[in-house]
């Protein structure tokens, strides 16, 4: 057994997935979830904040619904309403274990993409903390469409991770960590104790896995570490199902997987930006803009844009794109001081061209440094 020596931290988001909750696949067990409980009351204990993040929601109304039990196709109004009626179960169970308050917050997308509703969560967050309750947080499935969720726990715990600004994310599963295959179909799978940079090879062997109630599987894992890492929060995958493993954890010792953080992490206004600000159009810019941006650290001038796409409002955010002979190549997003018709008519030129052509000057930059965020897309 292989152990990686955990640095010190003080803030952590633990996100326990369905299958920990509901092994059998409906109500909330006891099983998996003590050992959790007691893993976080010592951390409580030693002076340490935990936010939980908690699936099973569904997974828990489900036992009080044995009608929808068996039927595949569930409408989305009968799963809202199990969520509706599995969250206060879900609630009562973590409750039980704990001398201290537990507090609800309930999230979906659009509390983290409206930079308002962003601060007020964040703020919300830090004085439940502060007033000494164990804030448990799920996707508030009730109300959230579609189009409007983030969709799986996982991704959702990087974003509460980001909210809280944790130095660490431990993601609970029930297997060792992140596998060079998928362990379930290959014996000789090994685990990979430390992943220094998540790029397109750690996506590639990820694969797709999944269990019948679980949202995310090893993709979404990756995606919520990747997250994590960027904005400088260590982010790890254990087993949950074995409770030594939050011994070793409590030593200072992981038996599991660790990602570790970026060394120069991003801004937490940039990772909002980069992640949870829709865009809403594109610019396309040449090589020279494309390397004074990537390389040299600069703002983005009208003159080395050659196409905008999509109509967008100044202050939204825009995709910028590198035209690479008839290849178009994402490499930054920010927020444009101008919208896409004042574009049209700049793009190309001087930015001392720009009084002239709009009759007045905003600002010399289309997207000035500090609100541009560089996408490294290896
Ligand atoms: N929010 C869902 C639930 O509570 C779970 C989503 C997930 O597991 O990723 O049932």
């Amino acid at each position: 057994m292989e152990f990686i020596t955990l640095s010190d931290w003080k803030r952590a988001v633990i996100k326990v997935g369905s299958g920990i909750i509901a092994p059998g696949g409906i109500k909330c067990s006891s099983k998996y979830t003590l050992p959790i409980a007691a893993f976080i009351t010592e951390c409580i204990n030693r002076g340490k904040e935990i936010i939980l993040v908690s699936s099973g929601a569904v997974a828990a109304g489900l036992s009080t619904q044995p009608q929808l039990l068996k039927k595949n196709n569930r409408s989305i109004p009968e799963k809202q309403a199990l969520a509706a009626i599995g969250q206060t179960m879900l609630m009562a169970s973590w409750s039980r274990f704990f001398d201290f308050p537990c507090s609800q917050i309930l999230l979906t997308y659009d509390d983290i993409h409206n930079r308002k509703r962003f601060v007020n969560a964040k703020n919300t967050l830090k004085k439940l903390l502060e007033l000494g309750t164990l804030p448990i947080v799920n996707e508030n499935d009730t109300v959230a469409t579609e189009e409007l969720k983030v969709g799986d726990n996982d991704n959702l715990a990087a974003y509460v991770a980001m909210l809280a600004e944790a130095d660490l994310l431990i993601i609970c599963t029930d297997i060792d960590g992140l596998y060079d295959s998928d362990p379930k179909k290959n014996k000789n799978a090994k685990l990979i104790p430390v992943v220094e940079k998540i790029d397109s090879s750690i996506y590639s062997i990820a694969g797709d896995s999944k269990n019948s109630i679980s949202t995310g599987g090893m993709k979404t894992k990756i995606e919520a570490a990747k997250k994590a890492t960027v904005v400088g929060i260590d982010t790890i995958i254990i087993n949950a199902t074995k409770s030594e493993v939050f011994d070793y954890l409590l030593d200072g010792k992981l038996f599991g997987t660790i990602f570790k953080k970026n060394e120069n992490p991003i801004t937490a206004k940039k990772m909002w930006m980069l992640y949870a600000l829709p865009a809403n159009g594109k610019i396309i810019v040449d090589s020279g803009a494309a390397k004074a941006i990537q390389k040299k650290g600069a703002s983005l001038l009208p003159s080395g844009i050659i196409d905008i796409e999509g109509e967008f409002k100044k202050n939204e955010a825009v995709e910028v794109y590198l035209k690479d002979a008839n290849d178009l190549r994402l490499i930054a997003k920010g927020i444009t001081q101008y919208n896409s018709n004042e574009l049209k008519k700049i793009q190309g030129k001087k930015s001392n061209q720009i009084k002239n052509i709009l009759g007045y000057l905003r600002t010399e930059e289309v997207i000035h440094r500090d609100e541009l965020v560089l996408i490294d897309n290896e």
